[in-house]
């Protein structure tokens, strides 16, 4: 694998993690928000019971106060001074009930109805406290006490048979919000899974899409770097790049290649002779046969026009001569068909090793002493072989 393809692949995982990174951080941020969301609706639907049932328990410990001051002046036959304070405490009583009865009243909408007639008991029952701080004005201690063991005792049962409904009603929110809560809390866990298995399944398929176009492109950018848009084989650039590779390592580890500059002869003419077209598809026809008469471990190149590198490995000069004699005699006996038109075309061969280069000479000097033999192949007379000397 090459260095650009294994950062390309790098890059690919880098973006898929990236993808289901932000995927998993959003779907997190969702859920939480939401999960804080509910918690914060069923808070605010918890206080309502509990405010409620305190509002009852704290009115019933009200009246019992008021009983039992009514019961002591009664029984200590307060003068008008202690009265006074009575009336006081039972006046500040009143307002704090009737605060109670709103915050009762205001909690559920069915509240209003139980509410009414709590007021109705409680104005009955404030009737007999009336009469009850008359009795005691007037200094009739007796009649007021039967008036608390009796009627005080009747009103406020009805007073609290009421308010223990309401109290009853308030825990019975209370049980209803937990379950409905319960029921909530698991649906939205199950829709929570199911968003999160669709949103993650998403973000897999674009995180694969995404991936896998980054891949395409970078192939698609490899191909237009690297290779020759007409023949499809190397271009200039990429075949210098591996010529000067495999120069320094014939040098380092001794192993000579040989290597040979071609160039189609007369390509003009055939232009001119047969258009454009005829000599692009000699070009073609030139790396086709390229491809059959060489060995796989060999790479040609488009140096640019009409003018191709052949590589060779591992090669010396006398194996080398032998495969491009192939190469050449094969060209040479084919005729090629283009709408009809029968096209012959013929190639120069400059043929070098790198055995013949000295210690300090490199790719520079392998080119110089190629195209110095391709020019004296054409100098004498074309299709054909020129092996350079030292
Ligand atoms: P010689 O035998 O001396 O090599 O003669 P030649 O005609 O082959 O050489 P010359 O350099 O005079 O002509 C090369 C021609 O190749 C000129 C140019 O128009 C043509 N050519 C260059 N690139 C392409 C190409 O991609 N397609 C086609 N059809 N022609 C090209
Ligand atoms: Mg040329
Ligand atoms: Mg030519």
């Amino acid at each position: 694998m090459t260095r650009q393809r294994k950062h390309a692949v790098l890059y690919i995982l880098i973006a898929g993690f990236l993808i289901a990174f932000v995927g998993a951080l959003l779907f997190l941020w969702l859920y939480f928000s939401s999960m804080r969301e509910m918690h914060q609706t069923t808070r605010k639907l918890y206080e309502q019971p509990f405010a409620v049932a305190n509002a009852a328990l704290a009115l019933e410990s009200d009246l019992h106060q008021v009983r039992s001051s009514l019961l002591y002046a009664t029984l200590t036959q307060a003068d008008r001074k202690q009265l006074a304070n009575t009336r006081l405490l039972i006046k500040a009583q009143q307002q704090l009930a009737q605060q109670k009865i709103t915050v009762i009243a205001n909690s559920y909408s069915d509240a209003l109805q139980q509410t009414d007639l709590l007021k109705q008991k409680l104005a009955l029952l404030y009737d007999v406290r009336d009469q009850i701080l008359t009795q005691l004005a007037e200094a009739h201690y007796a009649d007021a006490h039967r008036l608390i063991e009796t009627q005080w005792t009747a009103r406020f049962a009805e007073v609290m048979r009421l308010n223990e409904a309401i109290l009853n009603s308030a825990n019975a929110r209370a049980t209803q919000y937990v379950q409905e809560s319960q029921h909530r809390l698991e649906r939205h866990t199950s829709h929570g899974l199911r968003y999160a298995t669709l949103l993650l399944t998403l973000f897999l398929m674009v995180g694969v899409f995404v991936a896998w176009r980054i891949y395409q492109l970078h192939i698609e950018a490899d191909k237009f770097a690297f290779t020759d848009f007409l023949t499809g084989i190397a271009n200039r650039r990429h075949f210098i790049h591996e010529l000067e590779s495999e120069v320094r390592r014939s040098q380092r580890y001794n192993s000579p290649f040989a290597f040979a500059m071609v160039d189609i002869d007369h390509f003009k003419k055939i232009n001119d002779q047969y258009g454009h077209h005829a000599g692009d598809l000699v070009l073609q026809n030139f790396c086709l046969k390229c491809v059959t008469a060489l060995r796989t471990s060999d790479m040609v190149g488009r140096l640019g026009g009409e003018e191709f590198g052949i590589l060779m490995p591992m090669t010396d000069l006398h194996e080398a001569a032998r495969v491009i004699e192939r190469l050449r005699s094969e060209i040479d006996h084919s005729v090629m068909s283009d709408h009809g038109e029968q096209i012959h075309y013929t190639a120069s061969f400059g043929l070098v090793s790198t055995a013949q280069l000295g210690e300090q000479q490199g790719l520079a000097h392998l080119m110089k002493m190629a195209d110095v033999a391709l020019y004296a192949a054409k100098q004498q007379g074309r299709n054909r072989i020129f092996i350079a000397h030292h």
